[in-house]
């Protein structure tokens, strides 16, 4: 075994790997086998070794939090600091070189990025504007065609129709991009779409790109889509000292256009590429690592695979029936309970996987009832929150005043009085005269003539004003200022209390508001502009905003728990049109297979203990069905298994039965009942308190004020709500200012 620091402890083969010569490198292995590690020491490797400037590689992972885990764990190798080290996701790293770049492509330098809710919102007025019926056509459908068009790098004008559906999809494409254009908008796929476009466009900055980076690595390669793979081979060139490893058998982003046969193709692009394969495990017990190749083993087209680890048989695996999600849930709780009572295993060693997002609600209501702390990974997580999307909605059109997605969703929430018809008289206003967004905002403020009623501009006016004057804050260091300034300004208490269904559900909003609000104190902190702020919270998913210290159990799906691994897993869920979930059926032999895989990545993040679950009844949305255990259950070894007689008897025979088991009683703590909120609750009151703007001083017009910025002035208007003061400044012209930036002067 090798002396070198950067090699000790390792095998030969991951070696091989590390210190392959300059040049494409194929690392091929199962799951724990050290392909992360093996990438992360290569980085290392490249620079102390080949004296490759650490500045001039790039690495791409699967998270942000993975990009940030890899970058320490670099820096820690070497003992220095490595600022200029490009590692990140495709998206995050793409959208960097685009806020650079983006003017080429004719974008504003405040582009902002649509999230995958923007973008469904933004294809469903257009639906609504082309005249098509939203059910024959439904958002959501045409949104994924859009999206797998422009991971295969298709423009609208190469979009070919073959249907007449997607005679509709290629209309609504067309106006999708010429909107989010008019919004300064790119949404997830133009992030690498228009990457990929820049570098074939520009001749120049492909050069420039090239040169800048001598070495490319890539994590999770399996899982790379068309215009990923395009992106890797455009920016390796022309020296293609490209690093990737991956596993065919945890390709799970197929639905995403992702294509494992990519580590093929690798073999035949790059010329003679070194291939490493790895075979030892360093996760896993025995026992999960044989039941996760049963269940693999039945996938074809596959190289078979002989997974092996040293360390030892371990516990058999756990296998509960529950009969409903709402017992499932209870049992994930009260095993968590066990496991920090008989082991030293903390909540964040704890992951519970499910299929669907749905899911997770039952999950996150028996934790909170419980109140164990836990944290959403996936889905709806901290920015998909209500209240989130609101508050950053504002911030981003306070950012880009163009953004039409952000300007409806905050027009009337909180409610304002805006209608439909008001808004509908401003969007024909605005459309037919083929305004920016900002432009008419902009005729507003000013006062110009518009053909728009009073009434009319009467309502939005307010709102327009109070734009304009968030948007003078929006500096850096005031950002947790003008947070403040918004909910106060917009009553977003009263509204918060008004949406929730009870006390619980308001006081979990109001403290994500809370955290929001720190998010933005740290950024005040660190000098960050609103786009630094905008643009992370977008990329990052809220798996990435988790820190280190987080005691917390996980919650996730399947796909956002890739790459991670945990003491102790419960795979939950595992019900035949669940897992495999149904849509997988209906597509026959390659659904199936690709949930296979889904279940194989969710059973190898376990180290030691792994729990499966299935529930006899599921409530999805309000119905009842009555499923079969998944047809997975019936490829696992029985005598891996422990559950009680009549689950495991019930497994032998892996047949679907109405009949349910065993039930334990349910514990009194799950039975806590919500309360319904009380006007005025202190506790919700003292959420909003500590980032609730000062209070609106009495002012009246022709009266004196000061400012804190501006200086003394006179009072000449001030707005029905009385939150925009219209000043006179002795120093300064006539300015709108907030009224609670006000001091009076005199009586
Ligand atoms: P996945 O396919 O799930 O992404 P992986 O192949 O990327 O897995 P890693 O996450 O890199 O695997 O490694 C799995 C675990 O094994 C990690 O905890 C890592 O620290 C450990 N490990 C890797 N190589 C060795 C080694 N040579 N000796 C001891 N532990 C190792
Ligand atoms: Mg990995």
């Amino acid at each position: 075994m090798s002396k070198h620091p950067l090699l000790a402890g390792l095998n030969p083969q991951q070696i091989a790997a590390i210190t392959a010569d300059l040049g494409p490198a194929l690392v091929l292995a199962g799951p724990g086998s050290g392909k992360t590690s093996v990438l992360t020491r290569r980085i290392a490797w490249l620079i102390q070794e080949h004296h490759v400037p650490h500045h001039r590689i790039m690495a791409v992972t699967f998270t942000n939090k993975a990009a940030g885990e890899m970058r320490s764990r670099v820096e820690k190798l070497l003992d220095s600091k490595l600022r200029g080290l490009q590692i990140g996701t495709f998206h995050s790293t793409c959208a960097r070189f685009l806020r650079r770049d983006a003017q080429i492509l004719g974008y504003r330098d405040n582009w902002v990025i649509y999230d995958s809710d923007d973008s469904q919102r933004l294809i469903k007025a257009i639906v609504a504007d082309l005249g098509f019926d939203s059910k024959e056509n439904p958002p959501r459908r045409i949104n994924n065609r859009i999206s797998a068009a422009k991971n295969e790098m298709i423009l609208p004008e190469g979009y070919q129709a073959l249907s007449r559906f997607d005679e509709r999809v290629a209309r609504v494409y067309a106006a999708y991009q010429h909107e989010l254009k008019i919004s300064n908008a790119m949404d997830f796929g133009d992030l690498l779409l228009n990457m990929a476009l820049l570098l074939k466009k520009s001749d120049e900055r492909r050069k420039d790109y090239q040169d800048r980076f001598l070495a490319v690595l890539v994590d999770e390669f399996q899982d790379t889509n068309t215009v990923q793979y395009q992106l890797v081979k455009l920016l390796s060139a022309p020296q293609q000292f490209v690093f990737v490893v991956g596993d065919e058998d945890q390709a799970i982003y197929r639905f995403r256009g992702a294509d494992y046969r990519n580590l093929l193709r690798f073999r035949k692009d790059y010329p003679e590429p070194a291939v490493v394969l790895l075979e030892q495990n360093y996760r896993s017990t025995q026992t999960i690592l044989d039941v996760a190749s049963a269940v693999i083993n039945n996938n074809r087209s596959r190289t078979p695979k002989n997974l092996h680890t040293s360390r030892g048989k371990g516990e058999p695996i756990a296998l509960h029936e529950a009969a409903d999600e709402q017992y499932e849930a209870d049992f994930v709780l009260e095993q968590v309970r066990q496991l920090r009572e008989s082991t030293d295993i903390a909540y964040s060693d704890i992951a519970v996987i499910y299929r669907t997002n749905a899911q997770s609600r039952a999950f996150e209501e028996a934790f909170i009832r419980a109140r164990l702390p836990h944290v959403l990974l996936s889905g709806f997580g901290f920015y998909q929150r209500r209240e989130i999307k609101d508050l950053l909605a504002y911030l981003r059109l306070i950012y880009n005043p163009d953004d039409r997605v952000s300007f409806e969703r905050v027009i009337n929430t909180p409610a304002r009085g805006i209608g439909k018809k008001s808004l509908g008289a401003f969007s024909d206003w605005v459309a037919s005269e083929d305004l920016a967004l900002s432009d008419a905002l902009d005729k507003l403020y000013f006062d110009e003539a518009t053909p728009l009623s009073t009434a009319v501009k009467g309502k939005i006016l307010p709102f327009v004003n109070l734009l304009a004057t968030w948007t003078e804050m929006a500096q850096p260091g005031g950002l947790g200022d003008l947070f403040q300034h918004i909910v106060s300004q917009t009553r977003y208490d009263l509204h918060l209390e008004k949406t929730s269904q009870h006390e619980d559900e308001a006081l979990d909003r109001a403290q994500n508001l809370s955290e929001f609000y720190g998010m933005l104190m740290k950024a005040d902190d660190s000098g960050q502009t609103l786009h630094d702020f905008l643009d992370e919270r977008t990329l990052y998913t809220s798996a990435d905003s988790l820190e280190e210290d987080d005691d917390k159990v996980r919650l996730s799906t399947f796909h956002s728990i890739k790459g991670l691994e945990f003491p102790a897993v419960f795979i939950t869920g595992l019900e035949q049109d669940n897992l495999p979930h149904r849509n997988a059926i209906a597509e026959g032999k390659e659904g199936i297979e690709e949930e296979c895989r889904l279940f194989y990545v969710g059973i190898t993040r376990a180290e030691d203990h792994l729990f499966l679950s299935y529930a006899m009844q599921r409530r999805p949305f309000g119905g009842s069905s009555i499923n079969g255990t998944s047809q997975f259950l019936a490829d696992l070894p029985t005598h891996l298994l422990d559950g009680s007689p009549l689950t495991l008897a019930y497994l032998r025979q892996a047949r679907a039965v109405a009949a349910p088991t065993h039930w334990e009683p349910r514990h009194p703590i799950f039975e806590r009942k919500p309360k319904s909120i009380a006007s005025g609750n202190q506790a919700i009151r003292s959420q909003f308190a500590t980032f609730k703007a000062p209070q609106k001083p009495t002012l009246r017009v022709g009266s004196r004020a000061s400012h804190k910025q501006f200086g003394g002035g006179l009072v000449i208007g001030i707005d029905p709500d009385g939150d925009i003061v219209s000043m006179s400044f002795d120093e300064h012209q006539l300015k709108k200012v907030f009224a609670e930036d006000l001091t009076p002067l005199d009586g």
